[in-house]
Parts: structure tokens; sequence; C-alpha cells
């Protein structure tokens, strides 16, 4: 080969390469006008598989069809609750470092249960719109004091919060649900949240966020559209023998709550009785709602108008007040997500109309799964149950404990799931000790058939346990401020529905599959349809969001980047 012919060969290479090179860097990142993030409470990841050829177009079939799904994803913490899930997926951290180990912990200092995002100082702008002791079925929210409420004790940025920092407070970013925590995890210490008072029927904020409410706020709140579902009922959508449950609508182990039944049509009763605003949450109406007020958002904010980034985060609730009180295997839950379907394709519709979908990059979650009711399952032979702590012969237990560690007081503080917290005296003792007393009070209580496993907190923070899933589960639980010092968990199948009276059919809140299996679906903007099978996990979805802007990852963040989604 000539001299001349090795030099055109190799310019020809070089440009080829530099060529790529230019491709790859300089390629501009996509820029979606909006980031939807939409979270649906206790969606298990199987759900909407199962009921995939009920669905209708635009709302579950476009995502599923035309996004990129993956279909092995969890939650790799153990206490699967819905503040710690809804964080998780906001900052892509483990609750061992956003803080947020379950819906409510136990203040060493006070002495006192805390609700996960109760802040005395910024009480809600609305009079008398807190939580209505008498009313509400949340045993979580009838914990909080006061009726304030802040991000502040998440400890670490959200996606969000690192959006409105990149883009200098440009960025607007909002977050709505039904539930407060479903709302204020969401829209991080830089957004705002909005969320449903079930005292005053509205969307009310704290002042956290605002010092009053925007003008359209008060305009939606004014038109009163919670009243409309008055003197009306929950019917099916269709006719009932097309339902994989339509046989099976009357079961024992439903909750009737308050005059709404255990069988369909369910009354939602008058406008202005006790529990009205309450039946509207444990059925499909708290999403239409949510919705309602969210197109509202979108219109009035503007959101997406511009070529700033927007977020918009929108927590459904309603899939998890009807698993709770009829069981994810109901016809309650199965129309239920036939109407969830319906409310997202609306909401897809009308962010296409306003923004275009090729412009909005939505990611879909769940904050957890959530378990079969124990008599669904036992129907099927699958062995599980209610587990009754007040039938455990605890006192012979504890007076053991008690003399063998010479304690004169109290030995138990509380039980405040799924931590034991052990009483204040036992601090005092030394670190030795007190991982002594951890240890004979986890060994007592794995003796009890229900429990699978007790895990001394202290064990934890030495390293002194066997290397394992559910302990590594456990561990990214641990903070070692706010968590108890005895982490129990159940069998599978088995858990504690008894709310001090408040009997439900289904209680989330295990390490175990069924609890921590959520769907992740990435869609819209520049996503190609595709099924992702490997296993990935929910701190991923915060952390693949920054990178698909080119953005800092929360400061938390131990996920990786999804690359199916970045092209
Ligand atoms: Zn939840």
């Amino acid at each position: 080969m000539s001299r001349y012919l090795l030099w055109v060969l190799y310019l020809g290479l070089a440009f080829v390469f530099t060529a790529c090179a230019t491709t790859q860097t300089n390629a501009p990142l996509p820029s979606p006008r909006l980031i939807l993030q939409i979270t649906v409470d206790q969606l298990r990841g199987d759900l909407p598989t199962r009921h995939f050829d009920q669905f209708g177009d635009g709302g579950f079939r476009y995502l599923w069809e035309q996004g990129a799904v993956y279909t092995d994803a969890y939650h790799n913490h153990a206490n699967n609750e819905t503040i710690v899930g809804h964080t998780t997926l906001a900052t892509g951290a483990t609750p061992a470092a956003h803080g947020m180990i379950g819906n409510t912990w136990l203040d060493r200092e006070t002495g006192e249960t805390v609700y996960n995002i109760e802040d005395a100082r910024f009480p809600l702008l609305t009079a008398g719109a807190g939580v209505d002791q008498e009313t509400e079925i949340d045993p979580t929210q009838r914990a909080a004091r006061s009726e304030g409420r802040s991000p502040s004790a998440i400890l670490v940025s959200t996606f969000s919060d690192e959006l409105a920092a990149y883009t200098g407070g440009q960025a607007k970013v909002f977050a709505v649900s039904v539930k407060d925590r479903g709302a204020v995890s969401m829209a991080g210490h830089a957004g705002k949240a909005f969320w449903f008072s079930k005292a005053s029927g509205q969307f009310v904020t704290s002042s956290y966020y605002f010092d009053r409410y925007p003008d359209w706020v008060n305009e939606w709140n004014k038109q009163d559209r919670t009243s409309r579902y008055g003197d009306t009922q929950w019917q099916l959508l269709h006719p009932q023998n097309t339902y994989l449950f339509g046989d099976s609508d009357d079961r024992p182990w439903e909750t009737d709550l308050a005059g709404f039944g255990r069988t369909f049509p369910h009354p939602w009763g008058s406008a202005d009785s006790q529990y009205y605003t309450t039946l509207l949450t444990v059925s499909p109406a708290g999403d239409e709602l949510t919705l309602d007020f969210a197109k509202a958002l979108i219109e009035n904010e503007k959101l997406g108008d511009d070529d700033v980034p927007d977020y918009l985060a929108i927590s459904f609730s309603s899939t998890d007040y009807v698993g709770h009180l009829f069981g994810p295997s109901s016809l309650e839950a199965e129309d239920n997500i036939l109407r969830l379907d319906r409310v997202l394709a609306e909401l897809l519709a009308y962010v296409d109309e306003k923004i275009g979908l090729e412009h909005t990059l939505i990611v879909l979650s769940a904050d957890h799964g959530g378990p079969d009711t124990p008599g669904y399952s036992k129907s099927l032979g699958i062995p599980g149950g209610y587990v009754d702590p007040e039938s455990w012969d605890r006192e012979s237990a504890i007076a053991r404990l008690k003399r063998e560690f010479n304690i004169d007081g109290e030995l138990i503080e509380k039980y405040q799931h799924p931590y034991v917290y052990l009483s204040p005296q036992i601090a005092s003792r030394s670190d030795a000790e007190r991982e002594s007393i951890e240890r004979a009070v986890a060994e007592e209580l794995a003796r009890f058939p229900e429990v699978s496993l007790a895990i001394s907190s202290r064990a934890l923070e030495y390293g002194n346990l066997p290397d394992t899933e559910l302990i590594r589960a456990v561990l990214r639980n641990f903070n070692a401020k706010r968590s108890g010092d005895v982490y129990v968990v159940f069998e599978p199948n088995w858990f504690i529905n008894d709310f001090d009276g408040l009997v439900v059919a289904s209680t989330h809140g295990s390490p175990w599959r069924y609890d921590s299996f959520v769907p992740v679906v990435f869609a819209g903007s520049d996503i190609r349809p595709q099924r992702i099978h490997r296993r990935i996990f929910t701190v991923d979805v915060a952390r693949t969001l920054a990178a698909y802007l080119g953005i800092r990852p929360p400061s938390g963040a131990t996920g990786t980047v999804l690359h199916e989604v970045l092209r």
C-alpha cells in the first residue's frame, strides 16, 4: 500500500471516529417540558398485568405498551409503608438516609409518637381542615399531635429539589394527593404540595408552602366538586359477570365501614353526613377528585409552557384504601383499578392536549404493594392469618427478662410498627448491656409463632448479624435517631389488622415480596417501548430522572441509572 493510500485511510478513519465522538458528546439531552411522576398507593406489581385485558385505551395500556416497563422492580427497604415508599421514590435514597423509616416513630426526647410530616410550625391554611379524630380511619394520621405539615423531617434532597436548584428556581414543582404524606414527600423541600382534607372536603396546604391560597385553588374549592357524589353510589363500571371477582362480592373478611357495605352498590351517603368525605376516599371518587384538581393545577400554574422542565407528582390514594378495606383480590379492588385506568387515560389525554406527551417524561410506580387477605389466601389453601399480639403470653416473657436484667420499671415503652422501643431507663445502661437486653427481647419475640424474625438495632449497628437479603432490607430501614430497638418481621401473609378497634381486611408494611413488588414504567418523551426483566429497585427511579435531565443526583441517592431509559 502506498504512503498516499495509507494517509487517506488514516484521515478517513480519523473523520469517522471524530464524527462518532461528536454525536455522542454533543447530542442534546432530551428536554421534556414536564416530568410527571405518578405514584399509585398500594399498586402491587402484578395487578396491572392481571387486569390488563380489561383496560381501555390511553391509560395503563398506553404506559405498558408504549413505555419502558420494568417487570422485576422492588422497594429494597423492609418497612413497606406509604411515607417510606413515596420518599424513596422521590429521593432515590433508602429510609436509613432519608429518615422516613415508618409512617410514625417514637420521639425518644419527648416520648411521643411522631407522624412523619407533622410540623406544628406550619399550620394548615384552612382552619379546621386538620385530622378529625372522631372519623379519621388512618391510624397513623390520628397519631399526629399537630395540624401543621412540612417536609422538614425528610433528611435528604428529592429529585424535585434538585430540579429546582439546577434551574435557579425556574422549574415549577408541585405535588398533589388525597393523602398529605403522598404529596408532601414528592414536592420535596422546594416544591408546593396540595392534599385532600377529609374534614373540610377541600384540597388544602400549609403555611410552609404558601401564605395564602392561589386564587385558582380558592376557585376550585368554591366549586364544591366534592358534594357532587352526595346521595349517589359507587357502582360497577361493567356488568358484574365480566369481572374476575364477579362471583365473590360478599366476603366475610371485608370491612363494612360506616354503612358503606361489603357489596355493590356502595352508597356514599348524603354530602353532609359524618363519614361522607372518608367514603369518597375509600372509593374511586378520591382519585377522580385528585385528577380534577391536578388538571386545574396544570392549567392555572401553566405547567410545561416553556423550555424549563417543570415537575408534577400525583399520588393516587384510592387503591390503598380499597385494598385495606376489601383486599387487592376483591370485586371492589378490581372495579377500582378499572376506574383508575380511566382516570389515568383522562390525565394523559389532558397532558397530551396541553403539553404533548412527546414533551412529557412520565414515570409511574407505587409506594408499596400489599398482601392478599388471609381469607382469600386460605380459600386457595395458602396459609396466612391476622396477628393478635394481645393473645400472646407477653407478661411472663417480660417478667422473665426483667428478673434476668434486674429491671425495676417498664421494659417495653411501645410497639410502633415495625419497631419495639425499649423503655427510656434501658437507654442509660452501658452499650454492652443494652445489646444484651435487646438481643434477649428479640429472642423472646422470635418464640411467638407468627414472628419470623426479630432483629436488635444494636446488633445491626455493630454488624453482628448474618448477611441475608432480609437483614440488609432491615438495615436500609435503620436510622439511629428514629428507629426503635428491635425490628419485628412477621411470617409471610401474617399481619396485624386491628388498629385500636378499626379492623381492616389487609395491611402492608412487611419486607415480603407482595409488599415490596411494584411496577416501574417510564413513558412519553423519547422513551421507546420495551420490557425489561432484570431486577431493579425503586431507589433507581430518582437517580434515573436526574440522569435523564443531566442534573445532580439527590443528596442521599444510592440507586443506579436505569440505562434503558436513556437513549
Ligand atoms: Zn401507601
